[in-house]
């Protein structure tokens, strides 16, 4: 029998209410394997062992009197971008250090009302900005399958956690691929809902036209199951729908058979490695033994999308991050002047991507330069989503890789910024069009570090995404659950 922190969170609920196991008792076994596997994973900004345990125990009342939502009682971990009242929210930045929210976000509700059970906070590229979770300013959060690379991010704490076995579940956030690319990475499923699906309310915004917040699970059918209690309507979030949320568990297992599947000509690049590419193409091959067609497609703007997705977000940074002078949040420093004191808070508590983001947004929308910037792009922003449109007239979901390549190692890229921008050259577009995306793992390289693959659908077709993964992770063995000898962490001295 496999160990208790690897159950899947449907064998574990079940296990739950059968009086098997307790809440507390898979509580403890998660945070036995957070201490045996956070030395080498740094994975948490800060574990919150108190606050689980006590979740736990309330969990295990409210199972015992029947009737608890599928959540109760499973241990999740929280992207600490995501306020959470009373524990430090810093966004990876010492500018937040400290900081203790007077209030949940929307989703952190959502799963109390659920009654999960919170292990900790997890590491971030600072602000969300970055692709390697190495511009965070408290720590190194290392890959479980590789300890010598990157997660990926900017939800790297949120993919590694999961991989590590020390939460079943977390959440994190996407603005360009913060979800999808460390997923791929870190071998786990992770999924960025529709933009408006879910609640950004009390998530610190970087680029509020793209953020959405989104599941990392081992598996597509946990991956649905934490959807389905976040998404829905929320009054603080005006961009949040009122769409009805279907039941996305139920559409893990339906046959894929006669669906149309597109691959986009363009996602197939040079400088991609061959091992990505091969996997791919098998995947693909693999949807159509299940009965789906598949057909090349074009999408002729994609390689304007990393240009723009890097005027708009930069324009929205500079203007969300503008809060952080020291007096309404942040660490004050003191100054001879008002404006002395904000420029020295701002100079000491943000790094150097985030100042670096905030000057360009701050360029890009100055008087004489915003309409050959801000409107061009928004315009070229236009014609991305139209690409999108076009093709989802002919196919039913596309399908193509995460990310160009596998983990690197740390460092690799810091000097470079447009090397580290080119880490999402695959997940910027749909984060562009505001579609969903979800990322399953479909191999591994020589090196054993894993490969995602990459599906994405119209909007608010989150069900074909998990229609569509689970039955590739059903037919295939690459999840999580099946490859955890690769892991090479908490083996027993193996890292
Ligand atoms: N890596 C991208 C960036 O640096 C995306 C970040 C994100 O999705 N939060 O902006």
């Amino acid at each position: 029998m496999s160990e208790m922190y690897e159950l899947t969170i449907e064998q574990a609920a079940i296990a739950l209410r059968v009086g098997a196991i307790s809440s507390v008792e898979l509580t403890q076994a998660v945070l036995d394997r957070l201490a045996a596997t956070e030395p080498a994973v740094a994975a948490f900004i800060e574990p919150t062992p108190e606050v689980a345990l006590a979740g736990a125990a309330a969990a295990d009342a409210r199972l015992r009197a029947g009737d608890a939502p599928l959540l109760c009682g499973i241990p999740g971990a929280l992207k600490d971008l995501i306020a959470t009242r009373g524990i430090q929210t810093t966004a990876g930045s010492q500018m937040l250090k400290g900081y203790r929210p007077i209030y949940d976000a929307h989703v952190t509700q959502r799963l109390i009302d659920a009654g999960y059970v919170l292990v900790g906070k997890t590491n971030l590229d600072e602000f969300a900005m970055g692709s390697s979770t190495e511009t965070s300013s408290y720590q190194t959060t290392r890959n479980p399958f590789c300890p010598d690379c990157v997660p990926g991010g900017s939800s790297g704490g949120s993919a590694a956690c999961v991989a590590a076995g020390s939460a079943f579940f977390s959440l994190g956030t996407d603005t360009g691929g913060s979800i999808r690319q460390p997923a791929s990475l870190c071998g786990v499923v992770g999924m960025k809902p529709t933009y408006g699906r879910v609640s950004r309310w009390g998530v610190i915004a970087m680029a509020s036209s793209l953020d959405q917040v989104g599941p990392f699970a081992r598996t597509v059918k946990d991956c649905a199951a934490v959807l389905e209690c976040l998404a829905g309507r929320d009054e603080r979030d005006a961009t949040s729908s009122s769409r009805a949320v279907p039941s996305y568990r139920e559409a893990c297992g339906r046959d894929i058979a006669g669906l149309k599947l597109g691959v986009p000509r363009e996602y197939f690049i040079d400088g991609m490695e061959p091992a990505v590419e091969q996997s791919i193409r098998a995947a693909v091959a693999q949807l159509e033994g299940l009965g789906a067609t598949a057909v090349e497609i074009s999408l002729p703007h994609t390689s304007y999308a990393l240009p723009t997705y890097y005027i708009i977000m930069p324009c929205e940074v500079s203007a969300n991050l503008a809060r952080f002078d020291g007096i309404r949040y942040g660490v004050p420093q003191p100054g001879e002047t008002m404006w002395e004191a904000y420029a020295k808070t701002r100079g000491a508590g943000f790094g150097a991507e985030v100042k670096r983001r905030i000057m360009l947004g701050t360029y890009a929308l100055s008087a004489g330069y915003h309409d050959a910037y801000y409107v061009r792009a928004q315009k070229v922003r236009t014609l991305i989503k139209q690409d999108f449109d076009q093709a989802f007239e002919q196919v039913d979901a596309i399908v193509c890789p995460a990310s160009p390549t596998t983990a690197f190692p740390f460092g690799a890229k810091m000097d470079d910024p447009i090397q580290m921008y080119l880490s999402d050259v695959f997940t910027l577009a749909a984060s562009l069009a505001g579609l969903p995306g979800l990322v399953v793992p479909c191999g591994f390289d020589a090196a054993s570090k894993p490969i995602g693959l990459q599906l994405i659908a119209p909007h608010w077709r989150e069900e074909t995404l998990f229609q569509v993964a689970h039955a590739f992770e059903q037919s295939t063995s690459w999840s999580q659950p099946q490859n955890r000898h690769r892991l090479r962490v908490g083996q027993g001295g193996a890292q």
